[in-house]
């Protein structure tokens, strides 16, 4: 990764495909059709009485997710957030109060997105901390706030909206692929008892889960500041 601040936002935001786009030096395929990876991404928490229950399920089924915060849902959850990173999960911003940023103006874009960086930092140290924007939109003129990569989803079950974990569960195995990014909401029991069933099921079809970061990693992609990601076509 790029050092923060070190270079400006590169690119408007593209939505850029992953799966099956690289190729090793030999010419074979890293993402094969043997092997296949999924990310789990799930966004809105932290919340004490779902993210530990889904922590715990992750870690005895031996899958890693990304999770995307909200700041102001951090303070008094930080161990939490440290256990995410011990347990070999992806921590992400996903701004402070979850506001459509869409209308907003440039100094409160930026507040948005560095108070939960800075609230991150402060518990898990520096580091890039990925984002993703509530509703996944963001005003063209603040497109040059965003320091990081930019991370989208290729696969929404709407599991804000069901809150049934059969529906989600369903709507995710209909539509998940190879390099798939799935979005889920970790501060809903239901999505909580469908993220674990579907990792039973994609285990078994030979999934593995791994982090964003080691999506696009297998994927051959070199992520890239300001640029926004969505795997999986
Ligand atoms: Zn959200």
């Amino acid at each position: 990764m790029k050092k923060r601040y070190m270079m400006p936002a590169v690119h408007a935001l593209l939505l850029t495909g992953c799966a099956g786009s690289a190729v090793e030096a030999d010419g074979s395929a890293i993402l094969s059709e043997e092997i296949k990876y999924v990310a789990l991404t799930f966004d809105d928490g932290p919340r004490s009485s779902t993210t530990a229950q889904l922590l715990d399920g992750l870690k005895e089924q031996g899958a890693a997710a990304t999770f995307f915060l909200v700041g102001e849902e951090i303070a008094g959850n930080e161990e939490l957030v440290a256990r995410m990173a011990a347990e070999g999960h992806q921590v992400g911003n996903h701004t402070w109060s979850h506001m459509r940023l869409e209308e907003a103006a440039a100094d409160v874009v930026e507040q948005e997105i560095s108070r939960t960086e800075e609230a991150i930092r402060s518990i898990l140290g520096g580091s890039d901390y990925w984002l993703r924007l509530p509703y996944g939109l963001l005003p063209q003129h603040t497109e040059h706030l965003v320091q990081v990569p930019l991370i989208k989803w290729s696969v929404d079950p709407r599991d804000w909206e069901s809150r049934n974990k059969d529906a989600i569960v369903s709507s995710v195995l209909e539509q998940v692929k190879n390099g798939s990014i799935i979005l889920l909401h970790d501060i809903y029991p239901s999505s909580v008892e469908a993220a674990l069933e579907i990792i039973d099921r994609l285990h078994a079809e030979d999934y593995r889960f791994v982090t964003v970061e080691e999506l696009l990693r297998l994927s051959g992609i070199i992520p890239e500041n300001g640029v926004m990601y969505r795997c999986g076509g």
